[in-house]
């Protein structure tokens, strides 16, 4: 079967997938920008779930139930917070969308969104972190046999476009 890499422009949190890609923080404890928003929304069982997990090492990956949201399933990532590109942004950044596709192909899972991680407050310039995010996935998403769809969301415009951009530039 084809696998499909998609753009969507919206709320993470309303999207009925398999699980969608939370840009969380070391603790997995909740914070600001769509961390906040998927707490929000799935409700505090979110949250004493994310308690056992003992928090996350930047670039690591790990799941939980989706609760009141209306996907399955959230797999929590840290992305690193960009300094100066030399402190292995690059690298841990791609083992964010690695170690996500992995605990979804663990888990059996067919369609994934993920948000775009490092790009809000953690200061990750976007044009960088949008080809990492985008090359990473298309590289592995071959090997993840049971991973069928691939949805990158963009909140707003301007990262709708450079999103867009990065496809063309890709061949995709
Ligand atoms: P980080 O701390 O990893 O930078 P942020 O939550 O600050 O994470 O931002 C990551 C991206 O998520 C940004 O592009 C931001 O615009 C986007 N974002 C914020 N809220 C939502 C939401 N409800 N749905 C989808 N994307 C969101």
């Amino acid at each position: 079967m084809d696998k499909k890499m998609t753009i969507w422009q919206g709320d993470i949190t309303t999207l009925k997938v398999d699980a969608i890609v939370n840009a969380a923080n070391k603790s997995l404890l909740g914070g600001g920008g769509v961390d906040g928003a998927i707490h929000q929304a799935a409700g505090p069982e979110l949250l004493q779930a994310t308690k056992k997990l003992g928090g996350a090492k930047t670039g690591e990956a790990k799941i939980t139930k989706g609760f009141k949201l209306p996907a399955r399933y959230v797999i929590h990532t840290v992305g690193p917070i960009y300094k100066n590109g030399l402190n292995n942004e690059a690298q841990l950044l791609a083992k964010c969308y690695k170690n996500s596709l992995a605990l979804a192909q663990k888990h059996h899972l067919k369609t994934i969104a993920f948000s775009a991680i490092s790009t809000g407050v953690y200061g990750y310039p976007l044009d960088e972190a949008t080809e990492i995010c985008v090359s990473t996935v298309k590289k592995i998403l071959p090997e993840m046999k049971n991973v069928e769809e691939v949805i990158f969301v963009v909140f707003d415009e301007p990262t709708k476009e450079v999103y867009e951009n990065t496809f063309e530039q890709l061949g995709i």
